[in-house]
């Protein structure tokens, strides 16, 4: 879990990278930076520095130029910061929907995995907000993130179905058909119907 001191020093490393976009940055010029100000300003001792440097590179905040070397590019980095769920809403998002897929109903009592999802995705603009957000287990997450390759791929066997049966190609109708029934069977895509 995050604590505050984590959040403070988190910051003071995004306002490092602000004052420096688009430079090949060194780990040692950051951490000396950070470290003396840190101190300045609170008085404490950073702790592990390159740990959070670590974690901003992986949250898609910097860019990993080489080892030890980073860059924040303010075009790719605002938009990912702006969109992800900070720790806090996560847990909000988690305690409002009672630790439980709003899906399936599975939860931690079932021992799932659970995530936190953009109702409206962010390639949409959805935004990073409580309101826009939900707790799905991992499966339903899955099928929700795929949801728009399975839908073109059902749309394409649908089409190849009817252009088969017009065709009287039974080799073809026969691998439509047993495919289309595995939509059927895992319930996936419903809202398009397969009309035999
Ligand atoms: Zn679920």
């Amino acid at each position: 879990m995050k604590n505050n001191n984590d959040l403070v020093q988190k910051d003071l490393l995004i306002e490092f990278f602000k004052k420096n976009p688009n430079r090949d940055i060194k780990h040692p010029e950051v951490v000396d930076w950070v470290v003396s100000t840190y101190k300045e300003r609170t008085g404490k001792v950073f702790r592990d520095p390159d740990r959070a440097i670590r974690q901003l590179a992986q949250s898609g905040f910097l860019i990993k130029i080489a080892k030890g070397v980073y860059k924040y590019d303010p075009s790719k980095a605002y938009k990912r910061e702006l969109e992800d769920f900070t720790a806090a809403q996560k847990e909000e998002i988690l305690k409002r929907d009672q630790y439980k897929c709003v899906q399936c109903g599975m939860g931690k009592r079932e021992g799932v995995e659970l995530h936190t999802d953009h109702i409206i995705p962010k390639d949409f603009g959805g935004e990073a907000t409580v309101e826009n957000g939900q707790t799905l287990c991992s499966r339903c997450n899955f099928l929700k993130k795929n949801l728009k390759q399975t839908e073109s791929g059902k749309k394409m066997l649908i089409r190849m179905y009817q252009a088969a049966k017009k065709q009287k190609n039974k080799e073809i109708l026969d691998f439509c058909t047993d495919l289309l029934r595995i939509y059927e069977k895992y319930k996936v895509n419903g809202h398009i119907v397969w009309k035999k």
